[in-house]
């Protein structure tokens, strides 16, 4: 079962790979939310823009969002206030509540038939402990000249002790916005390449060459809208961020449409929002969090747990969609947007979105945009991306140095049956042979597939994840298939492989 967004979107633009070398002004690497609204105001001014991006388009995070466009990043608004100071803060909710604004502009002005819809969305509470929480967030959030208001009844399946309700906020259909958003783009001259993978950007005299695998695009402009940063150096945003997963099912509810979108203030984190789609009302539940890479995630603590929620409340639903994806989680719950690094002028990056992307892709976008046209955007000071912070994971930074380049190495090894007796079809473990680690799977038809489980991004060893089957990295969160093909970022190179 895959991402609702994906299954339910007709893709009537064609894409191609990149098959010579091009100039533009700006090449953007990365065609998710955050890359092509980018392209969509860069082209819209007249900059000649040129977007890769290394799968189709919406395959990656944006495309396995939940999609709720909202200033309400949980509660966020007294912990910023208490860390960052109120001017900060209120940069932070009205550069937020302004990409609401844009987004619903954008849709209208381009006509772009996402499914969107004007609602309100609710941090909630079934725990009386937790009032004091929301009712300081609720202070927090007014002081900074913003009208929430604390509500004691939710349109919700259940009671709750209270919630914060944020009025005109917005959902909408992500996938189907990015390729409308794609549409402008071509409109207006630009030019997207789908399936190319870039592995490098260098910086030559006054200009960047970014390169895929037999091409390259010369550009002034470079912006890094990968998600998660693939260059290390000298961004070292591997330093300051780690990555998430969050499990989502989509239930035919067989009752009325939940108006509202809503997400529990504290952990155990659960997340509900509503999707019309013909006559049937699908209810999206998220939850199961987890650092990516974390060892021991189960069935039962991700999905089981949605399922189980969602019989408890819908007892004759019908599960149509699950699906995972994961986001970027800054140390300082703020998103990391302008200048990649200050020794790399005219290159720009947006990471760190925290799971509340919707918004924060559209805010990144107009502040990159302000950043190449020269022009001073009022929120940028609040997502400084070289703002300085303590250089964490040192061990990694090690690894990273001594990491030669792998890419598919094909070795012989011989495993012997004691190492791998316990092992039952389906399963997945490291075992060490000669003081060296093998990544070893074992099938539903009991074949067995060997890779080398070291990270290709920093050396970092992986951890097996037995829910998708593939090889997740606990540091930064790239992740591989059992045969050790890249499949999230940061990494961009597969795992060497073992022939047994
Ligand atoms: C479970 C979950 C639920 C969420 N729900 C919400 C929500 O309700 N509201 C909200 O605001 N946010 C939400 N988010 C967050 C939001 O979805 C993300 O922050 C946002 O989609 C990230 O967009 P992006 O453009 O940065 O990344 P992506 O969409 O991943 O785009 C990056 C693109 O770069 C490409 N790429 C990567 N490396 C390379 C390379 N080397 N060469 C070429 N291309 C490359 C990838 O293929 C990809 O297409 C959620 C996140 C999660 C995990």
């Amino acid at each position: 079962m895959n991402s609702y967004w994906i299954e339910s979107t007709e893709v009537d633009v064609n894409f191609f790979t990149l098959a010579e070398n091009l100039s533009c002004d700006v090449c953007i690497i990365g065609a998710g939310l955050f890359g092509l609204t980018t392209a969509y105001y860069l082209s819209k001014k007249g900059l000649n823009v040129i977007v890769l991006d290394k799968s189709e388009i919406g395959e990656k995070v944006s495309g396995h969002t939940t999609a709720k466009i909202t200033s309400q990043h949980g509660i966020i608004y007294n912990y910023l206030i208490q860390s960052f100071g109120t001017d900060i803060a209120k940069k932070y909710l009205f550069a937020n509540e302004e990409a609401i604004k844009n987004i619903k502009e954008i849709v209208s002005t381009e006509n772009i038939n996402c499914d969107l819809i004007n609602q309100s969305n609710y941090v909630y509470t079934t725990n009386n402990d937790e009032i004091d929480i929301l009712k300081k967030e609720v202070q927090a959030v007014k002081s900074l000249g913003f009208n929430c208001q604390f509500v004691e009844k939710t349109s919700l399946p259940f009671e709750v002790c209270g919630a914060i309700m944020f009025p005109n906020q917005s959902s909408f259909h992500p996938r189907k916005y990015m390729i409308g958003l794609c549409n402008c783009i071509l409109n207006n001259s630009g030019q997207i390449f789908t399936n190319t993978l870039v592995y490098d950007v260098k910086k030559e005299d006054n200009y960047y060459k970014t390169i895929t695998s037999n091409h390259c695009i010369k550009s002034k402009y470079v912006v890094l809208a990968t998600h998660y940063p693939f260059i290390n150096f000298p961004g070292f945003y591997f330093t300051k961020m780690y990555q998430e997963t969050s499990y989502i099912i989509g239930i035919d509810t067989k009752e009325d449409f939940l108006d509202g979108m809503y997400i529990t203030a504290q952990a155990p984190t659960y997340s509900f929002r509503a999707v019309k789609d013909g006559n049937k009302n699908i209810l999206l539940i998220g939850g199961g969090n987890h650092k990516t890479g974390a060892d021991n995630i189960s069935y039962n603590s991700t999905y089981a747990l949605l399922e189980k929620k969602a019989k408890e409340l819908y007892p004759n639903c019908e599960l149509l969609y699950k699906w995972n994806t994961r986001d970027c989680i800054t140390l300082d719950k703020v998103p990391y947007i302008g200048e990649f690094s200050s020794l790399l002028p005219n290159m720009y990056v947006g990471t760190g979105f925290n799971k509340w992307g919707m918004t924060s892709s559209n805010v990144a976008a107009n502040i990159v945009t302000d950043n190449i046209l020269g022009i001073k955007n009022k929120y940028e000071k609040a997502f400084t991306s070289t703002r300085l912070k303590p250089i964490k994971n040192i061990g990694e930074v090690k690894n990273m140095l001594k990491q030669t380049a792998s890419s598919l190495v094909v070795k012989k090894i011989k495993i012997p049956d004691s190492n791998i007796q316990d092992l039952k079809n389906g399963d997945g473990k490291i075992i060490e042979i000669d003081g060296n680690k093998i990544g070893i799977y074992k099938d539903s038809s009991g074949n067995m597939h060997a890779v080398k489980p070291t990270c290709t991004h920093l050396g970092c060893t992986l951890s097996w994840n037995n829910i998708d089957k593939t090889w997740d990295c606990p540091c930064h969160g790239s992740r591989f298939d059992y045969n050790g093909i890249n499949i999230y970022d940061p990494a961009i190179k597969n795992l060497e492989i073992y022939n047994l």
